[in-house]
């Protein structure tokens, strides 16, 4: 999707700090931590929200969580613990509409809601 922020950081047009990369799934640092570690991991598939997902989008979306348990053992999270979220449309509060996971730790993370 060409005016998609996210795809451009997927195919180099935006800088990004790259942590993790395959062939489904890239991940890289959020602009504005929300944590000590705050790393966004996207399909390299454009998807907008989970409500624009479909049935054929189910393993790619279940790869984030796959790359997502690498990455926070790469970080040295895996054993204290971290959070992942997905927000979709406004009331979560989304903001880029590529779909992803934000992985969240490095700290006592607070209750949400
Ligand atoms: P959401 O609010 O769930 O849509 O999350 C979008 C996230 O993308 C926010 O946490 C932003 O800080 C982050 N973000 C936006 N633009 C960039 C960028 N160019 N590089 C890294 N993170 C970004």
């Amino acid at each position: 999707m060409t005016d998609c922020v996210f795809c451009k950081i997927i195919n180099g047009e935006i800088p990004s700090a790259s942590v993790y990369r395959d062939e489904q799934a890239y991940a890289f640092r959020d602009i504005a931590p929300a944590a000590p570690t705050h790393i966004l991991i996207v399909p390299l598939k454009h998807i907008g929200s989970v409500n624009e997902m479909t049935e054929a989008d189910e393993q790619i979306v279940g790869h984030l969580f796959t790359a997502a348990k690498k990455i926070a053992a790469q970080e040295g999270l895996a054993e204290n613990g971290y959070r992942l979220i997905v927000n979709t449309n406004a009331h979560a509060g989304q903001t880029v509409f590529h779909i992803h996971l934000h992985l969240l730790g490095g700290r006592q993370l607070t209750k949400m809601g």
